[in-house]
């Protein structure tokens, strides 16, 4: 019996690309708004946006128009000079974020490393030297190369490459005194995520965000804010600390910052700036080249035109009640958690059966911790979306878990 044309290429990818992931058993081929399309033609309602990158969907036309012509353009030209797209990216991502400076890097993982670097290098001028800690969250997670691993907790992901950077210990977020009682005379910062995602989708606690900003404040403490999922517009604010009214000292930011595009950043208030990372202290050959100033700038441009923060403010509730219907519905949803268009339901049945049955509905959804169900759409996403993803996800469960 010869293969499918998916199964021929499913065998060709796992004879070449280096076993880390459990992928589904599907093969995209191109995108449009909501929808994903697999290399047989069928059709699937996105939820989950690439990992909440895709947040103004596929093919936005204006985009890939300003794309398209920095290509014929300019593509790279490294750090040693300066480029035009870069610096206006610069500017729309301080003026959404308030802060102050900022350092393009390629992913998220790379925007953490540059963010303890920061940290460290802040408490390095301001004592005369080295040995600084770090209080990070348990259940967090910030990365996989071995700075960003260091800070997250998860012992199952540290586990086979230990020993990893020292000085770091893990507070039980949301809870303030865990942290208090971390704090020594070495502390030079906190991180956390604003809103907890692979850990299974847990929103920060106003007052335990308040606490920890003013536990910093009286210590000199840097409070270094992930955003790599939770920013964005995501929670219907640009920065998810936006709905707090809590300013982090450094703030991290990936995913949907290039929608698509590899780029991510760390960004610093001026405290910071005036004593961190100086020249000859931290560098990347492809951070912010040209390309990917234009797909920054694109990405806030495309949010001002769509209006995508008040969208999300406007569609968010409906996706939050019509969850709330389900979990009232099903015995095996148990709760829902989350802020704007980041969600969760927790869930009893094994969660990958779910999303892998999902998928043959053709629907796109993933999961986060253990148990949970997670939903990131693009932020493009309208009511009749909900009412589709609804239909589908109730007929999955219908079918296969009752
Ligand atoms: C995805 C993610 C990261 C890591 O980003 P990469 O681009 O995969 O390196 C870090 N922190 C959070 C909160 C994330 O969701």
């Amino acid at each position: 019996m010869s293969n499918t044309e998916k199964e021929t290429y499913i065998n060709e990818a796992e004879n070449a690309i280096l076993h880390t992931y459990n992928r589904f058993q599907v093969v995209f081929d191109h995108g449009k708004g909501m929808y994903l399309y697999d290399t047989d033609g069928k059709e699937y309602l996105d939820f989950a946006s690439g990992i909440g990158v895709q947040a103004l969907g596929y093919g936005d036309e204006a985009y890939n128009t300003a794309l398209k012509n920095q290509i014929d353009k300019l593509m790279h030209t490294s750090n040693l000079y300066y480029n035009v797209p870069i610096i206006r990216a610069a500017e729309k991502a301080l003026k959404a974020s308030g802060m102050h400076r900022i350092f393009f890097t390629n992913s998220g993982a790379e925007a953490i490393e540059g963010a303890i670097k920061a940290a460290k290098k802040y408490a390095y001028t301001r004592d005369g030297h080295n040995g600084h800690e770090i209080i990070a969250m348990k259940h967090s997670f910030h990365g996989r190369t071995l700075g960003s691993l260091s800070v997250t907790g998860n012992p199952h992901y540290q586990e086979p490459f230990g020993p990893l950077i020292p000085g770091i210990s893990f507070a039980d977020f949301n809870d303030f005194a865990s942290v208090e009682s971390l704090v020594t005379d070495k502390t030079c910062a906190i991180i956390l995520e604003t809103v907890q995602g692979e850990g299974g989708i847990y929103p920060a606690d106003p007052e335990f965000l308040r606490r920890v900003r003013s536990l910093c404040d009286q210590k000199d403490i840097l409070f270094i804010m992930d955003e790599i999922q939770c920013g964005m517009g995501r929670t219907g604010e640009m920065y998810a600390w936006q709905n707090y009214g809590v300013c982090p000292d450094i703030m991290c930011t990936a995913k949907a910052f290039g929608c698509g595009v590899p780029v991510g950043a760390f960004l610093m208030n001026e405290k910071v700036a005036k004593r961190t990372l100086q020249p000859g202290d931290h560098g990347t050959t492809y951070g912010g080249n040209p390309f990917v100033g234009v797909a920054v700038s694109a990405v806030f441009d495309r949010f001002e035109e769509l209006q995508l923060i008040e969208h999300v403010k406007e569609v968010a509730p409906y996706l939050i009640e019509k969850l709330d219907e389900l979990v009232a519905k099903y015995p095996m949803l148990t709760a829902r958690r989350g802020m704007g268009l980041m969600q969760g339901l927790v869930c009893e049945v094994p969660v990958g059966q779910v999303a892998a049955k999902a998928l043959e509905q053709g629907l796109i959804i993933i999961t986060a911790g253990s148990d949970v169900l997670r939903f990131l759409p693009p932020l493009i996403m309208e009511k009749a979306h909900v009412d589709e993803m609804i239909e589908k996800l109730s007929k999955v469960l219908d079918e296969n878990f009752m």
